[in-house]
């Protein structure tokens, strides 16, 4: 399926709307309008193109994007599942989408009671006492949470500098902890893939702001010792953050706060139902316990006597950290979302997601190696140094399964595992899809040694193939004029 891309389609004088002489457009006095010098006097230069050559370019471009409604999208962390069309119906009913965050409290009641029934919902998700909507991202949201701990720690007049953070860790965290001003130390993996409890033990002292941690964490492991890591981390004085960015498996199951953390995020648009990998809006609520909720951001939604309204003075708060009050449509399709599932709906969410993970590894561990033989939460990582030593990078394969027509698994993270490929098949695919990623992944498998340059040279498939993607995201070339070199 080789598309030829012809994006030079300009001819002089081809038209798709022609304005009538006696329009307002045609008959529009610029001089009348706009001061001489602003007006242009030499040709725009837009492409002069038909009305149907418009439509089939644009057509022809969205056929080249793969995304959750055209595929399995396995990218581990990422949380790549199918997103129920109601979820969007309901953000885009006019009283949600039509209203301006000017507005009086008073006229826009119904939209502040569906923003405060969803901050009781994740409050019951993640066990904790408060929770601000407002943060516009994961990592936005872990901000918000190291800030508000940052703040919490100077009104007790301690003065602690280190942010703990696993080698297993998300990205951001380590970004997140040194954009607030922290030192960052890296606490090690043991064998089995969770915290090593003792070097943990030893690491804290009273420099020690806090541990940030993923559970279950970017292996898919579940982290035993939950309880024990919070009491080494609270007995030396700092708090615990919890990466909540991916929460579908344990959703309804087991809570954040009942592990003993104190701040947690959550991200709407990996869990509760908001499309995303695009750079669209996201959002990432941060929850807190009773001790921090006076640091959240302002305004806080409260219950008065004439109904709710934001609440602008809140003495230590951290400040507002995005314009208005959060990515209101995120936030409505995550309520109709929780809405949709309820509780039990919720907790067959989690089960499924963690099942169809365990069905996965157990069906590629005959082929691929697992580093830690345990049972997994809803992803896991396959280390793919035999297929190295056999010719074949993990790089390799994730490019060959584009061929096979799903979105390859994130590779090379985390970093505690070599060749890493960190599969999350979430909990919205069938049996069927998962079967035929596992045929795929057992025929790379074979043609690693029956037809190497296959594999070494895939995909076959899209209209780029292996590209320098440090120099593409360095200096990207976005338009048809800089390709042509063209200013
Ligand atoms: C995605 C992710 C983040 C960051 O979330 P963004 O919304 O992309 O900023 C943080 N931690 C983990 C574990 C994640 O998977």
């Amino acid at each position: 399926m080789d598309v030829p891309l012809i994006f030079e389609k300009s001819r002089p004088g081809r038209r798709g709307v022609r304005f009538e002489p006696h329009s307002d457009v045609a008959s529009f006095n610029l001089e009348a309008h706009i001061p001489a010098e602003l007006i242009r006097r030499t040709p725009l230069g837009l492409p002069e193109v038909a009305e149907n050559d418009v439509v089939r370019h644009y057509t022809a471009l969205s056929t080249l994007n793969y995304g959750v409604d055209t595929g399995f999208y396995p990218l581990g962390s990422c949380t790549m599942k199918y997103n129920p069309k109601v979820n969007d119906w309901a953000a885009g009913l006019p009283g949600f989408a039509d209203v301006h965050p000017l507005q009086p409290d008073s006229t826009v009641q119904g939209l502040l009671t569906l923003l405060k029934a969803l901050e009781d919902g994740l409050k019951e998700i993640s066990g904790m006492d408060a929770v601000s909507l407002q943060p516009a991202a994961g990592a936005h949201g872990e901000l918000t949470g190291i800030l508000m701990i940052k703040a919490y720690l100077r009104d007790r007049g301690e003065n602690r500098r280190t942010i703990l953070v696993p080698d297993s860790a998300h990205g951001t965290n380590p970004a997140t902890a040194s954009m607030a001003g922290f030192e960052v130390k890296v606490v090690p993996s043991n064998t089995r893939g969770g915290v090593d409890v003792d070097a943990l033990a030893q690491m804290v002292d009273e420099n020690t702001a806090g541990l940030m941690l993923t559970n279950p964490n970017t292996l898919g492991l579940f982290e035993e010792d939950i309880l024990a890591i919070a009491d080494i981390v609270h007995q030396a004085g700092g708090l615990l953050y919890y990466d909540g960015a991916n929460a579908n498996a344990i959703m309804g199951r087991v809570r954040p706060g009942d592990m003993g953390f104190d701040v947690v995020h959550l991200n709407l648009h990996k869990t509760f139902s908001t499309p995303h990998g695009g750079g669209g809006p996201g959002s990432g609520p941060v929850g807190v316990t009773a001790k921090l909720e006076p640091y959240l951001p302002y305004p806080r939604l409260r219950q008065g006597s004439e109904g709710l309204y934001w609440d602008y003075h809140v003495g230590r708060s951290i400040g507002k950290v995005r314009s208005y009050y959060g990515n209101v449509g995120v936030l409505v399709r995550a309520y109709a979302y929780l809405r949709s599932h309820g509780q039990e709906g919720l907790k067959a969410v989690s089960e499924t997601a963690v099942l169809n993970a365990n069905y996965l590894l157990k069906q590629l561990s005959e082929r691929y190696r697992t580093p830690y033989d345990r049972t997994v939460k809803h992803e896991f990582v396959l280390s793919l140094t035999p297929q190295k030593a056999r010719g074949a990078r993990a790089l390799d394969v994730a490019k060959r399964i584009i061929d096979y027509g799903f979105y390859p698994p994130t590779v090379y993270f985390p970093l505690v595992v070599d060749e890493a490929l960190m599969v999350e098949p979430t909990e919205t695919e069938s049996k069927e899809t998962l079967d035929r990623f596992i045929e795929a992944m057992r025929a790379i498998d074979d043609e690693i040694d029956q037809n190497p340059d296959v594999v070494h040279e895939a995909p076959h498939h899209t209209v780029v193939r292996r590209f320098d993607e440090a120099e593409a995201a360095r200096h990207p070339v976005l338009t048809w004029q800089q390709l042509k070199g063209e200013s």
